[in-house]
């Protein structure tokens, strides 16, 4: 890529703009249009970073770090200067693209019997979590007329990852969830493969801004765990797709002074509670209050049993230890 295309592209993708949709807010406004917030690049626990939105520049007063939006990419994605470039470019196609497939979607959702009796079988019947969630259903056809219609060729689908080589809808008969930058897809049917992703990463936690400020918050690691709890009214819930924290979801937890308190599954060789503790000791590490759901089968079905009433003035005797 030659200069030329590299400073289109930073013009492309204002600094601003991809700061504030991988949640970054703003704490203040100083002199000369410029703000200063929390880094995302470290713990931060006061404003040190300082972004320029007039010369796209960012510069963090706490880990010394500082330059445009490539750089910012590099950082923050953990990534080096070519990966940075192609995620960026990624980013600039794909978002609007995922914008298009959610809706398609969510539009099948109701309109297929056994969609939303899959959901029902998980527990999952209340329309304001389906609507909080924006969840889908990929009924294996029309997809792909639907986004040529809209001017998205053959080529980009598959690039993206949304069709398979023949240009079937790759999240065939799945449950869809839109993440940042990516899609999970639930198979309704036995599947052999019943989780699916598009290749790019799982991005931070689950609908972060929303409970960010919270000060206490649950983690759980799958989608229909945060659903059940949602619908139970626990509305500080967050997800980290999977036992494993990346990078970014571990420095999202660390980002202000909170209790997390870590509802991962009770599997029976116990990966889940592992991870939880490995979690929780990292967390403290950090100065984080973080404790663990002690291991209850199927935790989040008998939640979903119980009145969310009862369960939040009974959370502390449910088990939550350390
Ligand atoms: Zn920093």
């Amino acid at each position: 890529m030659n200069r030329k295309a590299l400073d289109e592209l930073k013009q492309q993708i204002p600094l601003l703009d991809y700061l504030q949709a991988h949640d970054w807010q703003a704490a203040r406004s100083i002199r000369g249009g410029r703000l200063m917030g929390l880094c995302p690049l470290h713990t931060d626990h006061k404003p040190s970073f300082l972004v320029d939105p007039g010369q796209n520049l960012f510069y963090c007063y706490g880990c010394a770090r500082g330059g445009d939006v490539i750089r910012f990419a590099e950082l923050y994605h953990q990534v080096k200067f070519p990966q940075a470039v192609a995620l960026l470019r990624e980013w600039c196609g794909v978002t609007p693209l995922l914008e298009e497939v959610t809706n398609f979607y969510r539009m099948q959702l109701s309109r297929h019997r056994e969609a939303v009796a899959y959901l029902e079988q998980r527990g999952l019947h209340e329309p304001e979590v389906i609507e909080h969630m924006r969840i889908g259903y990929a009924p294996g056809r029309c997809l792909r007329a639907w986004l040529n219609q809209l001017g998205y060729p053959l080529s980009t689908l598959r690039q993206a990852g949304l069709v398979d080589t023949a240009g079937c809808d790759a999240y065939s008969h799945r449950i869809v969830f839109p993440l940042e930058g990516n899609l999970y897809g639930r198979s309704i049917l036995d599947s052999v493969a019943p989780h699916r992703f598009l290749p790019a990463g799982k991005g931070g936690l689950c609908a972060w801004e929303q409970v960010r400020r919270s000060p206490e918050i649950i983690l759980v690691e799958g989608l229909f765990d945060y659903a059940m709890l949602w619908q139970a009214g626990f509305h500080n819930v967050t997800c980290s797709l999977g036992n494993h924290l990346n990078a970014r979801q571990f420095l999202q937890l660390c980002d202000g002074s909170r209790t997390v308190y870590l509802a991962f599954d009770a599997d029976a060789n116990g990966s889940g509670q592992s991870a939880a503790q490995q979690i929780s000791r990292r967390l403290w590490s950090q100065s984080v209050t973080a404790r663990y759901l002690a291991a209850v089968r199927k935790w989040s079905l008998q939640i979903a049993k119980i009145s969310s009433a009862s369960v939040r003035s009974s959370s502390r005797s449910v088990g939550f230890v350390r």
